[in-house]
Formats: structure tokens, sequence, C-alpha cells
């Protein structure tokens, strides 16, 4: 099973989180359309494919409040060697198509961003998606000033939800011994989130079993090393994937050390990997 980390050129937000370079960012008529065109180009070229795939689309900004989106994925959900279908997303916009897509395959890795919703709007959204059987993680920045709104989100989501939390790391010993005991009861998994992974030369799925693709189909091992392996629209796939090693210094986000080879993140997440679900959670 090959996973594909997915981003088109959509650069655009509806909500407005201060750190965000996205935040309110706006696409033209010209730039959307073009985001719409690579996103049916590349639903194309997946369904052609004779392999098993599993998709993680990680846009710049929220690109599920544009119906092409849905659409799209809804499509894909139901396509028979597409065994996963996740987007990252602040799960603001409309949900209702969420019930003609595949529940089997369908997922949403879902983010609480407590400036621009409140906790029971959100959970309101969470309620829909269980309606329609629909897969998800919740998660939240770990900053200090969203703990009260991590306690809140911890008592009233529904249970048996996967409550994740980014750790902060911009700031070194940004949290206290306390901090990190608390966090670490609410997200079991916080740990492996509060680590700056030293890579450089160490083996990694990425490029072998996982691949990064843009809106042009060019591809890359990760979002975080942009070396190019080819183009998926003038080359096999085959051609572009074999054993690598990662060339940074280092790893810190979910969607890259979940490659990483010595952590061998599968045997906790098994196949719900790209929608941050871990096992016994299912
Ligand atoms: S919801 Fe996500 S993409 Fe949008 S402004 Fe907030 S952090 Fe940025
Ligand atoms: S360890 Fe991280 S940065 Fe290095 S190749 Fe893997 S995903 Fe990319």
């Amino acid at each position: 099973m090959l996973k594909i980390l997915y981003r088109g050129p959509l650069e655009s937000c509806n909500y407005d989180c201060s750190y965000c370079p996205f935040a309110k960012k706006k696409n033209t008529r010209e730039e959307l359309a073009f985001d719409r065109a690579c996103l049916l180009k590349f639903e194309n070229w997946v369904s052609q494919q004779g392999r098993g795939i599993s998709l993680l689309f990680t846009p710049w900004g929220e690109a599920l409040i544009r119906k092409y989106y849905q659409e799209a994925l809804t499509r894909l959900s139901w396509i028979s060697h597409v065994q996963k279908v996740c987007i990252q997303t602040n799960l603001s916009g409309n949900l209702s198509w969420t019930a003609r897509a595949n529940p089997k395959t369908l997922a949403l890795w879902t983010t609480f961003h407590p400036t621009e919703t409140t906790v029971d709007k959100f959970i309101g959204r969470c309620q829909e998606l269980m309606q329609n059987n629909i897969r998800f993680s919740v998660g939240i920045v770990g900053k200090k000033e969203n703990f009260p709104f991590i306690e809140e989100l911890k008592d009233k989501l529904p249970q048996g939800i996967y409550f994740w939390i980014n750790a902060y790391k911009r700031e070194p010993n940004y949290y206290s011994d306390a901090d990190e005991n608390w966090l670490q009861k609410i997200d079991p998994l916080f740990s492996f989130n509060n680590t700056i992974y030293p890579t450089q030369g160490k083996g990694c799925e990425a490029g072998e079993t996982s691949l990064s693709i843009d809106g042009e189909g060019n591809v890359t091992r990760c979002h975080f090393i942009k070396e190019p392996l080819g183009n998926i629209y003038h080359q096999a796939l085959d051609t572009m994937l074999r054993a690598r090693s990662c060339t940074n210094d280092c790893c810190r986000c979910y969607i890259g050390y979940i490659n990483l080879k010595e952590l061998d993140l599968n045997r906790i997440y098994s196949n719900r990997i790209l929608e941050r679900i871990p096992l016994e959670y299912h």
C-alpha cells in the first residue's frame, strides 16, 4: 500500500488564527479554478492506478469549504483500490456531503482553533460526522493559552474519539514537568509529538512507501525535503520508489515522523495512521 500526501496550489482559509500565514488569505477565482483543475487531474490519475493507495490531503489553508474538494473526496472514497481518503480540516464547512461518502474509507483529521469557534459548536460538528459514521481525530495546538480549551474539549468530546495535542516546540523548554505530565494524561501519545527527532541518515518510509505530490504532479519523498523524485504525469511510480535515508537534520511533524522506521508507528496506528487514530480507538 502506498501513502500519498497531496497538497495542491490552494492557499486560503476562512479562519483567522494569528500565527498562520493563510489566515483570512483569499485566492482569486482564477487561482481556485487552477486548484480545482489540479485536483481533478490528480483524482483521475488516482483512479487509473492499479495498486492500493491511501491519501491524505494537507492543504495550505482550508479546502473542505470548497464544494469541489467535497465532491472529489466523495468520489475518491468509492474507488475500489483507494483504501483511505483523509484530509486535514478546521471542520468549519458544510458536512452534509459526508453522508454520500464511503464511511469505510473517508476519515477526517480535524483541528480545533480556539479563537475561531466555540467548543460547543465544534462538538456539534463532530456529532454530525458521527451520525454519518465518518471516522475522525480531533486535535489542538498545545500552547499554554489553549490549556482551558484542552480541558473543556477533553470533557465534552464523545467517548472513543482520539484527542491529540500538537506540542509547541518553537520555544525550547516551553513546558514544565507538570505541564508535560498533564498533557500526556490527556493525549497518551503526546511525548511522540513533543520530540524533535534527529533523522540525518536514518531509514524512513518516505520515498519508499509514502510520497508527497503537488498540484502539478511533482513528487518529493515528503513535504520537508524538496529534492524532486519525478512527476506522476510523466513517469511511472515504480521508477521513483526506493528505500531512502533522511537527508534532513531533524523531523518534527506528525506527517513526517510517522514514516521514521525506527519508531515503527504502524504498530500503534495501523491503517488509521493518516487520520491519526491509534488502534485502541478503532
Ligand atoms: S484554520 Fe488552519 S489554515 Fe486556517 S488560519 Fe487557522 S491555522 Fe491557518
Ligand atoms: S524523517 Fe521526516 S524529513 Fe526525513 S525523510 Fe522522513 S519524513 Fe522526510
